[in-house]
């Protein structure tokens, strides 16, 4: 048996970038220490706050709210609820939303569903099956974006959680800087409550992927692990296998990546962004017509041919 560093107890993992054995207690204190250190950073907590967890029913998500629910339970002053997004994915979206609520409902916690369907129209099946040369999903991420946005906002809450881990985050700095896509990289800064912008938060950035996989394995959160069936992200995939090989050789590459970004967006952005309601919806754009309404467009003029 290989016992923790901290205490006696049998250890459940090796941390290869911080050189330690952690039993399942410790393991639990060191996420909680590294969530709470990236919320900080935040600055919205210290006066009452609404907090809206976006769930998937993956385990990134679902953990993320028993975390928050076991920092924030006994504390008056911020309050969650759940919010997940049912994009009209046949054979998909029903039973990762169903792992949802279960979290939800187990942990007392509220949860609200909206569907792409109810409030533009059209899933991203349908958006599927017209074949546009982006794939589907760029429109989903748009459209699912967009109305996450919305329910938090009419919801009253102060910010977006979402469940991104140290992975997710290492990737997509990767991938940007591999396609030279500075926009977007920018694009990633924590943003201000701007003009029907809910502020996005990621609580999670800082611990690495495998360790929210052992989170909810010894914390038996119900998960549901199905991929969705559109998921094309061979150049992501990529990147990941690629950061992983780099990072068993050189333990701590992914978080020196993820610092070295956060240096960069210290600084000033090129330009600012400015935010006005989009003249159709109302929802926020660039420049008057909201990336939602803009999409929509195009998927409606297909739709009547
Ligand atoms: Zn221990
Ligand atoms: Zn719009």
């Amino acid at each position: 048996m290989i016992s923790c560093d901290k205490c006696s107890g049998r250890a459940v993992i090796f941390q290869k970038y911080s050189g330690k054995h952690l039993c399942a207690q410790h393991f639990e204190e060191d996420v909680h220490r590294k969530v709470k250190e990236v919320l900080r950073a935040y600055r919205i907590f210290g006066k009452p706050c609404r907090i809206a967890v976006a769930v998937s029913g993956g385990k990134d998500s679902s953990s993320l709210l028993m975390i928050l629910h076991n920092l924030f339970s006994y504390r008056d002053d911020v309050e969650l609820l759940a919010i997940s997004i049912d994009e009209g994915i046949e054979g998909y979206r029903t039973k990762t939303i169903q792992a949802a609520e279960a979290v939800a409902k187990q942990l007392g916690i509220e949860h609200v569903v909206e569907k792409l369907e109810d409030n533009f129209g059209v899933t991203t099946d349908l958006m599927a099956s017209q074949g546009h040369a982006q794939g589907p999903c760029s429109f989903c991420g748009v459209l699912r974006k967009g109305l996450l946005n919305k329910t938090a906002r009419e919801l009253s809450a102060d910010a977006v959680a979402t469940g991104h881990n140290l992975d997710d985050e290492a990737q997509t700095v990767m991938l940007n800087y591999l396609k030279g896509d500075v926009d977007r990289l920018y694009r990633l800064r924590p943003k201000r409550a701007l003009a029907g912008m809910v502020p996005r938060i990621k609580p999670l950035r800082r611990v690495p992927e495998k360790e929210m996989g052992i989170y909810a394995i010894t914390h038996n959160i119900p998960i549901d692990t199905s991929a969705c069936p559109y998921i094309s992200r061979a150049m992501r995939q990529e990147v990941k296998d690629l950061l992983n090989e780099i990072e068993a050789k050189h333990p701590g590459t992914k978080y020196s990546i993820m610092k070295g970004f956060d240096k960069i967006l210290a600084r000033e952005p090129p330009g600012s962004y400015e935010v006005i309601p989009c003249n159709r919806c109302g929802e926020p754009s660039s420049d008057g017509i909201c990336a939602s309404c803009r999409l929509l467009d195009r998927v409606r003029a297909e739709q009547s041919l």
